[in-house]
């Protein structure tokens, strides 16, 4: 049956193109009642960063993206962290070495670069000279004892040639001599290399199927001559195409004018279904015109035959218009963790501020005009101010005192209201009517000017409501005074 996994390095944050990665190996998975692995990749020490794993996890488990084995799951393969591995690793790279098949470079990194820098000058692609592939026994003791720390290398056949197909691309060929000669295999701290460490992980953990990102291909082949030394039967590959942005360049990690990291999302109040939805059509067109899928939807239709070899442009602001969608569809009570979240996010103090009631009527205010929660805490600030700002249009209402009658009768009865909502709000405006004879523009204007600074804005009822009747009050005291 199909096992594949989503094979992260703890380096940082979960990316949008990781997460999309994760995300079509969980479609491909589900879609064929396969099995999803997560396996830790942490074999660059310098690299790794502490607690990163726990975040790819915790990310991942935020989209909705469950796996069945590996990391924090547990199950048969394991471990399933790189770093806990190596007495397996090293059982391998003896093997390799059984067969003649792998041996001891004692280069130097100046001797290294002095080689790539010749063979650039002399208009060559860079490979390893081979300068360790013969040495003696005494030429290893020397440098031994010179203290140099080996690597270990895997010796390549240039004449050797490797071809796959990939789910996505179709037929690829590479020659061995043009994947850079004899690489490493295992470094000088004597932890193994990536493409070791993958290729002996993904064997022994069954993987049928490997899925991953485009800039991972030149990696295949080496990958591809270490199954065939070993004697292994290769998994099946797909490529995922890079994300562009809207330049259509490969999306930089460093470009901040586009949101990149999955926990950012969250924090701007993102909802993990959107986020699913919108990262499964990245490089994805299913079947059909519908753009909006659930997960059950997606998960019967994903194959690689409508996954694209070209580039997925990312659209921030098809995004945002999903968002809104998936928003929509939750009640402002569902949205309250969210929307708490994002408050915190944004203002710490927030907490002791705003109450749950005030954040359910401010949801239910703006839920149709916002795309994601992120936005609210802003359009909050004038609610919680201890009077609006008014801009050029409500102070030339305000200045003619003929609104002062509306305003007065509103404070009038306001005052003698003994609970306060909408239903009440608007119950108080038509009593003002009755008394004053103002009703429409001549009745709602003044009223929006005075307590919230603008002749237009969201549903008035609804916001008294949210503003409360001691600020209204205040605030008419204010403009009035
Ligand atoms: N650890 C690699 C990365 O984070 C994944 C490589 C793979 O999937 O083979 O890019």
């Amino acid at each position: 049956s199909v096992r594949v996994r989503y094979a992260p390095s703890p380096t940082g944050h979960l990316h949008i193109g990781g997460a999309r990665t994760a995300l079509f190996n969980y479609l491909f998975a589900k879609n064929m009642g396969g099995t999803l692995i997560l396996r830790i990749e942490d074999t660059d020490l310098e690299r790794n960063v502490d607690r990163a794993a726990d975040g790819f996890a915790q990310q991942l488990r935020w989209l909705g993206i469950e796996w069945d084995e590996g990391a924090y799951v547990g199950g048969e393969y394991g471990p399933y962290v790189c770093t806990e591995r190596l007495p397996i690793y090293a059982k391998h790279i003896e093997l390799l070495r059984e067969k003649g098949l792998a041996y001891e470079c004692f280069c130097t990194e100046d001797e290294l670069s002095l080689d790539r820098e010749r063979a650039i000058a002399n208009g060559e692609t860079p490979k390893y000279v081979g300068r360790c592939r013969h040495l003696t026994a005494e030429q290893r003791q020397a440098y031994l004892e010179e203290g140099r720390q080996p690597t270990v290398r895997f010796r390549v056949n240039d004449e050797d040639t490797i071809d796959f197909i990939d789910m996505i691309r179709g037929n690829m060929t590479f020659d061995a001599g043009a994947t850079g000669g004899d690489f490493v295999i295992v470094k000088s701290n004597g932890i193994p290399t990536y493409n070791f460490a993958c290729t002996v992980d993904d064997y022994l953990m069954k993987i049928t199927h490997v899925i991953r990102g485009e800039e991972h291909i030149s990696n295949t082949p080496r990958q591809l001559l270490l199954y065939r030394a070993f004697g292994w039967e290769a998994p099946t590959f797909a490529h995922v195409s890079l994300i562009l942005g809207a330049d259509g360049k490969k999306l930089s990690k460093r470009d901040e004018s586009i949101v990149q990291f999955i926990e950012q999302y969250r924090d701007l109040g993102y909802l993990p279904e959107a986020m699913f939805n919108f990262l499964a059509l990245l490089g994805w067109t299913p079947q059909g015109e519908q753009e909006i899928l659930t997960k059950e939807d997606m998960i019967e239709s994903f194959g690689f035959d409508r996954v694209h070899k070209s580039g997925a442009f990312f659209d921030a602001a098809k995004l945002a218009w999903m968002n809104g969608h998936y928003l929509r569809e939750r009640s402002e009570q569902e949205l309250l963790p969210l929307v708490k979240h994002t408050f915190m996010k944004y203002d710490k103090e927030s907490k002791e501020r705003e109450s749950d009631s005030f954040l359910l009527l401010l949801t239910a205010l703006y839920k149709d005009k916002i795309n994601y929660i992120g936005q609210l805490p802003e359009l909050a600030l004038p609610f919680l101010e201890d009077f609006p700002v008014l801009d050029e249009d409500a102070r030339i209402l305000l200045s003619d005192v003929s609104v002062r009658m509306v305003l007065e009768a509103f404070a009038d009865a306001m005052a003698s209201a003994t609970t306060w909502d909408a239903e009440v709000a608007k119950a108080t405006l038509k009593t003002v009517q009755t008394v004053t004879g103002c009703k429409g523009k001549d009745l709602y204007m003044p009223v929006r000017a005075a307590v919230l600074g603008q002749l237009h804005g969201p549903d008035l009822n609804k916001s008294l409501a949210l503003l409360g009747q001691e600020r209204i009050l205040l605030r008419l005291k204010h403009v009035m005074s």
